[in-house]
């Protein structure tokens, strides 16, 4: 038999695989947008006709493409965003495949305009079914602008399939307003057929969600902030009574890209669980930041799903984000405890407002708080956590605990570790980490609050700091102050220390002090992004174990207590456990198998 097989001719195979990356008008938008705000725009136009049918342009500020570029980057697989296969382990940008602009020009008429900044003469190319027309000099600004007009002029059946404008329309922007949510510090200009859709300049994020949704959303918003060294979570969500019956804005941003995951919509959703009808939707706003190496966003061709190497821990960090969102802003008094409002009246909500509960309290008050949250820990801990391991933990009314609050027993292991019973087994936990945690969401507030209570040292101290770490800290006085440090400029490169924070009121000064810039120093990326996590993180860490000694009862209970009044009682804020449970059952396991 003769061979048949033949390779396709490039035109036909880019029709083919465009197929895959545009299917209507608002694909052209989203790669036409990303690829401008990978090219390093500080400003993007977007213009479009018929609802981006006969036209879509995106015009940009970016660095613009040379001579050769500009024709070079409709063919497919070129890209300059990744060179080599490890490549695809850092990424950053939003195109990494090289496919947008081949397959775009496979199914359009293409006019393409481009001058980087060192150029004095810009390109044009235009490219229609992927044949090049028109590849010239012109004089034209730097940055890139690209025409995409009669799309799918050549694939009549394609064309035939689009929506109504207003579809298309609503489409097409919904794509815009991922990118302008992911990117506020871009500036944009939107114009459909004669009107202006939007124009905003550079702005914040509350700014820019307030810009695209509307006046209202300014007071639906609370912010969210979590970091932890695996990952960042910031952004906003609506409170709960604005939750509505549609599915609204809820999006997710992964190193601001957007993403659809219904396995972290469920962790939001779940975040609110008996605050809103189960029929009613809550709007998100979230930006997750983490190692580029963590993800892999190369299994979806549009990319807007990925997938996370340690899902669980990524479910269990948003979940109690939102959560201690929602608590601080004491929309969930009741978020944690048993919705008997009568029990829990003295004892307050999550917060770590709330009145601790003290071993001599017993018989006057109710239960403490944070005890009855160990006892439910499926409620309050998301899927199965790795080191909490809650399922194993059976839930014990609280009724029953209400009833009989007697003392729990406490001890001390080495002096590292608290050790309590369970119902059902028994709970370890780390001191020192769970200082931290109370230290860290102490600093936090405080710094949200802007002030919070410091103890005032009778002789102020003088420290003297080496030039950088003088620097580092003359910048963010204020804050520390807001934090319980006192400090003050004393000449050179000197600072007097008059106050400490109260958790370590006996420490010394000037230990305290290096310990914390040393922490600073390694927080000093965060310091630019997250600034007061970052902050309330360097001084958790400095403050945490620096009472090492043996603990009272009492002190331990306290310290529980406190853990337990944390919005997230089960990490550090550098994400690592702080306790762990273990169950009667796995006690007997181990001694039958001896
Ligand atoms: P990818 O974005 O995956 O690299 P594209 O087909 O979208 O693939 O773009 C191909 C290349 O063209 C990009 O890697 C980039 O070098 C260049 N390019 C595209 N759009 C622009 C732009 N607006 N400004 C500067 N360069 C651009
Ligand atoms: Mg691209």
């Amino acid at each position: 038999m003769t061979d048949i097989i033949r390779l396709l001719p490039d035109h036909v195979a880019n029709q083919i695989a465009a197929g895959e990356v545009v299917q209507r008008p608002a694909s052209v938008v989203k790669e036409l947008l990303e690829n401008s705000v990978d090219a390093g725009a500080t400003e993007i136009t977007l213009v479009l006709k018929e609802a981006g049918r006969n036209l879509v342009q995106v015009t940009d500020n970016g660095r613009g493409m040379g001579h050769t570029d500009a024709r070079t980057c409709f063919e497919r697989h070129a890209t300059s965003k990744i060179g080599a296969a490890e490549d695809l382990l850092h990424i950053t940008t939003k195109g990494f495949r090289g496919e947008a602009l081949a397959s775009i020009a496979a199914v359009a008429q293409v006019d393409l305009r481009s001058r980087s900044a060192n150029a004095e003469l810009g390109t044009r190319v235009v490219v229609e079914g992927s044949r090049t027309r028109i590849h010239e000099a012109v004089v034209t600004p730097v940055g890139t602008s690209i025409a995409v007009k009669g799309l799918f002029f050549n694939i009549p059946a394609r064309r035939q399939f689009l929506k109504s404008d207003a579809v298309e329309l609503k489409h097409a922007l919904e794509e815009f307003q991922r990118v302008a949510l992911a990117h506020p510090e871009i500036g944009f200009h939107v114009v459909s057929g004669t009107s202006d859709v939007v124009r905003t300049g550079p702005e914040n994020e509350r700014q820019r969600i307030v810009h695209l949704f509307g006046r209202k959303y300014d007071e639906r918003l609370v912010p969210v902030e979590e970091a932890t060294e695996q990952l960042s979570v910031h952004g906003f969500i609506g409170k709960p009574e604005f939750a509505k019956r549609s599915r609204g804005e809820q999006y997710f941003f992964v190193n601001r890209r957007f993403i659809r995951s219904p396995y972290l919509d469920h962790a939001v959703r779940n975040a609110y669980d008996e605050l809103i009808a189960r029929d009613n939707y809550p709007s998100w706003f979230l930006f997750l930041e983490v190692d580029p190496a963590s993800i892999d966003i190369n299994i979806h061709p549009t990319k807007t799903e990925i997938k996370f190497k340690d899902e669980r821990s990524i479910y269990a960090i948003v979940h109690a984000a939102v959560r201690r969102a929602l608590g601080r802003f004491n929309i969930a008094p009741s978020l944690d405890f048993e919705p008997e409002p009568a029990l829990l009246a003295p004892v307050g909500p999550s917060s770590a407002g709330a009145v601790p509960w003290r071993p001599q309290d017993i018989g006057t008050r109710q239960v403490p708080t944070g005890w009855q949250m160990l006892f439910d820990t499926d409620r309050t801990s998301g899927p199965d956590v790795g080191a909490i391991e809650p399922t194993r933990t059976k839930v014990l009314p609280s009724r029953d605990l209400s009833v009989d609050p007697g003392p729990r027993p406490v001890f001390q292991l080495h002096g590292k570790y608290i050790v309590s019973q369970l119902p059902t087994g028994f709970v370890v936990i780390d001191r020192r980490r769970a200082s931290e945690r109370i230290a860290y969401e102490h600093a936090l507030k405080a710094l949200e609050l802007g002030r919070g209570p410091s103890q005032t040292q009778l002789f102020p101290r003088n420290v003297e700091l080496n030039a950088t770490d003088h620097a580092l800290l003359v910048g963010m006085l204020p804050e520390l102050r807001s934090m319980g440090l006192e400090i003050a400029e004393f000449g050179g490169r000197t600072v007097s220390v008059s106050g400490l924070p109260a958790e370590v009121a006996s420490t010394d000064p000037e230990a305290l002090l290096h310990d914390l810039l040393e922490q600073l120093q390694q927080e000093r990326a965060a310091l630019k992004n997250e600034r007061h996590a970052a902050l309330a993180r360097s001084m958790a860490r400095s403050i945490a174990g620096r009472d090492d000694g043996h603990l009272e009862a009492t002190r331990m209970h306290d310290l529980i207590d406190r853990l337990f009044a944390c919005e997230m009682p089960y990490y550090t804020p550098g994400g690592k456990p702080t306790l762990i449970t273990f169950g009667l059952d796995e006690l007997h396991q181990r001694f039958e198998r001896g």
